[in-house]
């Protein structure tokens, strides 16, 4: 027989958003379990340096996910760091968590899995991450006032990347595979409206080069097969990012028109009562650090209301 360990608050992921449900799971009172498959931190300590998060003006990624560890862990709640969690049945009053070594119940249970951006794979993506290549605009795009960058995508994410980019660069050039824009009409327009943007269609990035920090991008034209190396300081690379959902949508919970988002209301709750979820694996629209904790502590107080109170309100 399978022995199956009871607790009040189950948070799936030990990133921003699972750290602070659990300081507020924590001390509230539950019984709080936090499962991470790999070490806790999250994104937060792939972030080179974080200049937006109140309190810190600066800060290194490592060391701010390190902090809002040690205080998770002060506050009493219990993390079991490479514990991958399996399987999620969510449909009754208590919710099981099967993990690869044994199993949890909980009647709450907090989805805060993340997501992860979708790569180029190409040649010095890797060594030149956070030395120049990055993913995501509105972090790392303060560092290249008045410098050249480049972005790569042509969806709403790329073409708002570029228009919070063309604010700040001295010119930013758009890469795209197609021949035109997967985007609103809006963005589009805007895009064409900007004198230090440059659109090369048809386009794929061929290899990333430099020293210790990035210094030029090699180019292959789809159509005519021709290579160029254009000089850069910045590769944003926006060409979609997946929530990592997988296993609670197989579980019942509801993403949102993507597919791939977890759907949730303004009280972090999905269609299934007592589950919750918060951060980058939801759709709320902005992903940030500063966000997924906000996100973490409504569900978190907003898990203890349901499991606490009986007059919670009903989805
Ligand atoms: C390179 C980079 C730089 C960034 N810079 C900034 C910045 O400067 N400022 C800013 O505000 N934001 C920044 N961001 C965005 C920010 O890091 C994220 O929006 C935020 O950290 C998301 O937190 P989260 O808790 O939702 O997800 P995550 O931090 O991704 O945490 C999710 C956790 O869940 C775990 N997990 C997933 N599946 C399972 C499973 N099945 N079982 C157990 N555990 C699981 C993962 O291992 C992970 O630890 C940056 C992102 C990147 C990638």
């Amino acid at each position: 027989m399978v022995l199956v360990e009871s607790y009040d608050l189950i948070i799936v992921g030990a990133g921003a958003a699972g750290l602070a449900a659990g300081i507020y799971g924590s001390r509230s009172g539950l019984k709080t379990l936090i499962l991470e498959e790999k070490l806790a931190g999250g994104t937060t300590g792939d972030a080179p340096l974080v200049e937006n998060y109140p309190g810190f003006a600066s800060i290194l990624g490592s060391e701010l996910a390190d902090k809002m560890l040690q205080h998770c862990k002060k506050t009493g709640a219990i993390l079991h760091e490479l514990e991958v969690v399996e399987n999620l049945d969510l449909k009754g009053e208590k919710k099981t968590v099967k993990t690869n070594k044994t199993s949890y119940e909980a009647p709450a249970i907090i989805i805060a899995t993340g997501a992860h951006y979708r790569t180029l794979d190409v040649k010095g993506e890797k060594e030149f991450k956070g030395k120049g290549v990055s993913y995501c605009g509105v972090c790392d795009g303060p560092f290249f006032k008045g410098k050249h960058v480049l972005v790569v995508g042509g969806g709403n994410s790329a073409c708002i990347t570029t228009l919070y980019l063309s604010g700040l660069a001295a010119d930013v050039v758009v890469v795209h595979r197609r021949e035109a824009f997967r985007a609103e009409d809006a963005l589009v327009t805007d895009i064409a409206s900007k004198g230090n943007v440059k659109v090369m269609w048809s386009t794929q990035v061929t290899e990333i080069k430099g020293d210790k920090i990035v210094k030029s991008i090699v180019l292959t034209n789809s159509k005519t097969g021709e290579t160029s190396e254009v000089p850069v300081d910045g590769v944003f690379v926006q060409v979609g990012e997946s929530p990592n959902s997988t296993q609670a949508i197989e579980a019942g919970v509801e993403p949102d028109e993507s597919g791939h988002a977890i759907k949730i209301d303004i009280h972090q709750r999905t269609n299934i009562p007592g589950v919750f979820a918060a951060g980058d694996v939801t759709n709320h629209p902005v992903m940030q650090i500063g966000t997924a904790v906000g996100q973490g502590i409504t569900a978190a107080l907003e898990a203890y209301s349901y499991i606490r109170r009986p007059y919670y309100r009903k989805p």
